[in-house]
């Protein structure tokens, strides 16, 4: 592309990394952004750079957050007793807007895939051990996707919590979770999260 403009060039590269945006469409937002008065321009630029600046993650359940402690974790009316664990904040969210679920979360930050080098040492897996072993746990809830790096993880998780002697369920197979999840249907998954099953079923072949 031949840029009239270094300022221009600057910005569609920028917007060009973004996933799923190809340099066509980085130009035509580009030239939208242009056409918007500066102060809305100010807001959208300055969301971007607070955003990377001052996020959180829960310390207790690693969500993002605005706060050290999320909102979950402090709501009085969440069972703190019951925990669903999950890739990442895309799930969280997900599982939110289904309205059937009112436990608390623990988000690993991603799943163990030694294709990709990421191993139990990478994810948000210590703390919720250290959880299960330091605060009255009644459920854990195991909400990951079906695939191979779901199932791997899945295991991992059962073995590293079998001991503690609490009910470890899964949601029913076949849902979307991970990055796709946040397209799946609400409906579903609400009822997979209400009709969740003991995990050592699925082990019995
Ligand atoms: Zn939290």
């Amino acid at each position: 592309m031949n840029f009239s403009s270094k300022l221009l060039e600057d910005a569609v590269n920028e917007f060009s990394k973004l996933p799923g945006v190809g340099q066509k469409t980085a130009l035509r937002l580009v030239l939208h952004l242009l056409n918007k008065e500066q102060e809305e321009v100010d807001h959208f630029g300055n969301s971007v750079i607070k955003l990377r600046k001052e996020i959180k993650h829960c310390g207790v359940c690693h969500n993002i957050s605005d706060h050290n402690i999320c909102d979950i974790c402090t709501a009085n009316k969440r069972d703190k007793d019951v925990i669903c664990v999950v890739e990442d904040t895309r799930d969280v969210m997900a599982v939110e807007n289904t309205g059937q679920y009112f436990g608390v979360y623990h988000v690993l930050g991603g799943l163990i895939s030694p294709m990709d080098g990421v191993g139990p040492s990478d994810l948000f897996i210590d703390s919720l051990v250290q959880r299960v072993a330091t605060t009255p746990v009644k459920e854990v809830i195991l909400a990951l996707s079906a695939t191979m790096e779901g199932d791997t993880t899945l295991f991992y998780l059962y073995k590293r919590l079998k001991d503690f002697q609490i009910p470890i369920t899964t949601i029913a197979k076949g849902i979307a979770f991970g990055g796709e999840l946040e397209y799946a249907d609400e409906i579903t998954l609400g009822r997979s999260i209400v009709t969740r099953v003991p995990y050592h079923n699925s082990l019995i072949k």
